[in-house]
């Protein structure tokens, strides 16, 4: 007969659970805070946090076969750090490329939010890893939002809800124009509960289908009609109707 403890092990073993946990053998997530020993107290929250939820987005974004586009994961705190567009430079919380993510240490404190969320959003750009493709940045954007606020954050609707208070940038009223007429193209949390409106609305396996075209570089905006049955502009009409005519300015 086996051991009580051997058979608790067994049992242990061969308990479902969650399907993201049966991956967290599979990679190896590293945190570095060489530049940053002051960063210490984060190492072992955040790489809990990217063995949960790296699987467990992979599987959000392809389904539940697909695999782990990286072993390994590198989140590196740095003192600074800033996107940059040619000359101009903002400060940026957080930054991924490829399989590391940089975090802004000086940013953390900070920040309102919780700086987990930032770092969800970040991972998902890592599961990503799309293929470069001209016109899909508000997706890749839209998609990363969409992750963080349905299911980490999980305050995500599936309508519009930033009408007046999300700043564009430019005028109130050219922002309003842009809105009502190609708003997705904001990404973001603008994009993000139009996707999640059309998950719910029109084709449930929308985002995956997405997400494979995004990776294999075969997306193009077809695919809202194929999915979800109306070129892309007019679903998006259809999204924002029911507050098109009493919040938006003509
Ligand atoms: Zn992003």
């Amino acid at each position: 007969m086996m051991p009580l403890r051997n058979v608790l092990l067994v049992a242990a073993l061969l308990s479902p659970g969650p399907p993201w946990r049966a991956d967290a053998a599979k990679f190896q997530v590293h945190v570095d805070v060489s530049k940053t020993p002051n960063a210490q107290p984060y190492v072992k929250p955040v790489k809990a946090l990217c063995e949960e939820w790296y699987p467990r987005i992979n599987i959000i974004l392809f389904g539940k076969d697909a695999p782990l586009p990286f072993k390994e994961l590198h989140i590196r705190f740095e003192p600074k750090v800033e996107k940059c567009d040619g000359p101009n430079c903002i400060e940026a919380g957080g930054f991924a490329d490829e399989n590391t993510i940089q975090i802004n240490f000086g940013y953390l404190g900070r920040m309102k939010d919780d700086y987990r969320a930032m770092i969800v959003h970040e991972l998902a750009h890592i599961n990503q890893h799309y293929r470069e493709s001209p016109g899909t940045g508000w997706l890749v954007e839209g998609i990363a939002d969409y992750v963080r606020h349905r299911y980490f954050e999980k305050d995500l609707q599936p309508k519009l809800l930033e009408l007046d208070g999300y700043r564009f940038g430019g005028s109130q009223v050219d922002e309003q124009a842009k809105l009502r007429k190609q708003g997705y193209l904001f990404g973001y949390t603008v994009a993000a509960p139009f996707l999640y409106w059309l998950e719910m609305r029109k084709s449930k396996g929308l985002l995956v289908a997405l997400n494979i075209a995004l990776r294999q570089g075969s997306y193009s905006p077809d695919l809202f009609q194929k999915h979800c049955g109306a070129p892309l502009d007019t679903l998006w009409q259809e999204f924002i109707q029911p507050v098109a005519n009493s919040t938006m300015h003509n």
